[in-house]
């Protein structure tokens, strides 16, 4: 059971074999820290993610090599500022699409943009440093991973953990199998903010490009970088509307200089034309969702996390509803109006679930 304690720390049920070393590799922030054989997460510290936009003039390669130096360089620290803990194993939450079976990453747009290559971050870090035990795992793996460590008094056959963050991306359990499945051979699942979507607001055509280079994207319009593009462009295809907005007031009617920020405030007030926005950003992913529930039937609990969808909580999820309700589940929504809204909730959103869930990977050896 998960509980805040005082200090602020956070616990997870119990017992690791070892003391962990763990990560939280996202686009935004790198975190590290510490969980203890008690499950106890101490230490945690974040520092500014590097990235190919705050550090434009270095080479793919060089970013790599950076976060390499940087988790190699958190180890050592660790090592020397807890001595008497035993640090040798390493867990790795990494915000990037990687091959389950081998933890080659194959993509991070958030983190090294659309020129990415495959890196072999496992590879680099056992020659780096060959005596420690490392584990890399996908971050909604992760978070997916501590949520279901959580006893909630519900059993359903698959949950499925979306994220929407600095990127879209979705995870499904299966209490079956009590696994994450994944394809047998590519080893990954769920990279739902990659297939192409047709965004439309008030019946004009957007299309804009996705972090890994293709064009319309699930991620391109709804991630938190999606939607601070779109704040640049729709005030244009509704003039009328941004002008008499709160957006328009927040920024002296400058929509260059609009920033999610300034959008959830809106919503969260009630602004006509944000929640005009929000509705248009959640009609993508409601049909996806149909889709999902249309073919796996197991699904039972749909959690919603991720910073865009911590930024604006029951607005979110709200609108999310509305679309689903909207578009309906055949032969079901008829017969129960409430089905979706059973399905659809929220999960434990905080800033530990990747550091949660690398320990947790590598208790289970993933
Ligand atoms: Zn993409």
């Amino acid at each position: 059971m998960m509980e805040e304690s005082m200090m602020g720390s956070t616990t997870v049920e119990g017992p690791f074999h070892d003391n962990i070393i763990v990560f939280d590799i996202g686009g935004t922030w790198f975190r590290s820290g510490v969980m203890t054989t008690e499950g106890k997460l101490m230490a945690v510290r974040r520092s500014q993610a590097l990235n190919y936009r705050n550090a434009p003039d270095r080479s793919i390669h060089q970013l790599q090599a950076g976060l390499v130096h940087y988790l190699s360089g958190e180890v050592r620290r660790l090592q020397t500022e807890f001595p008497g803990m035993n640090l040798h194993t390493i867990g790795i939450s990494m915000g990037a699409a990687l091959n389950a079976h081998t933890g080659l990453i194959l993509n991070s747009g958030p983190l090294w943009g659309p020129e990415c290559q495959p890196f072999d971050l496992l590879v680099s870090l056992r020659e780096c440093e060959p005596h420690l035990r490392w584990i890399v795992v996908n971050d909604i793996t992760a978070a997916l991973l501590r949520q279901i460590s959580e006893k909630s008094g519900r059993s359903p056959a698959r949950v499925t953990l979306i994220t929407v963050s600095t990127g879209i991306g979705c995870r499904t359990y299966s209490a079956a199998l009590q696994s994450i499945p994944v394809d047998r051979v590519y080893g990954i699942q769920g990279e739902i903010g990659h297939i192409p979507v047709s965004f439309e607001y008030k019946n004009v055509r957007v299309e804009l490009r996705c972090d890994c280079g293709s064009l319309n994207h699930l991620n391109a319009f709804c991630s938190g970088r999606g939607i601070e593009l779109l704040l640049q462009i729709i005030p244009d295809l509704a003039s009328e509307q941004f002008r008499g907005s709160l957006l328009a007031r927040q920024v002296g009617s400058q929509a260059a200089k609009l920033t999610f920020s300034h959008f959830a405030e809106a919503v969260r007030k009630n602004d006509p034309f944000a929640r005009s926005i929000l509705d248009a950003i959640t009609l993508p992913l409601a049909r996806i969702i149909v889709v999902m529930l249309t073919v796996d039937p197991e699904i039972e609990d749909i959690l919603l996390v991720g910073g865009v969808v911590r930024a604006l909580r029951e607005k979110y999820r709200e609108s999310l509803l509305n679309q689903l309700d909207a578009i309906g589940m055949y032969q079901i929504s008829s017969v129960d109006p409430h089905f979706f809204h059973h399905r659809i909730r929220y999960g434990v959103i905080d800033d530990d679930s990747g550091l949660i869930g690398a320990a947790i990977a590598v208790r289970i050896g993933r």
